[in-house]
């Protein structure tokens, strides 16, 4: 499945309202080593849209943790959803 470009103006507005922060574990864009990505929350596989009520900052390392999933299984078996920047605090 092919991701929908996100485009210029989506982007920039992505990372000035994270402020360069990464917003799963807070580590700010200048201190990670390969920067950071806009990314879509719920995955377009998933049905997410390509809004800004639906991008990201994400580091690399969160990026790829979270892949296109949205929820995983506690270590008590229940299905727990991904913290979701965007309405969980
Ligand atoms: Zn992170």
């Amino acid at each position: 499945m092919s991701k929908t470009y996100i485009g210029v103006e989506l982007r920039r507005h992505a990372i000035a309202r994270a402020e360069r922060i990464c917003e799963y574990c807070l580590i700010h864009e200048d201190d990670t080593f390969f920067g950071c990505h806009v990314d879509h929350v719920i995955s377009e596989k998933h049905g997410g849209l390509t809004v800004a009520d639906n991008l990201a900052l994400a580091c690399t390392f969160c990026n790829l943790h979270k892949g296109s999933d949205i929820a995983s299984l506690s270590s008590q078996g229940l299905l727990t959803h991904f913290f979701n920047p965007r309405t969980d605090e």
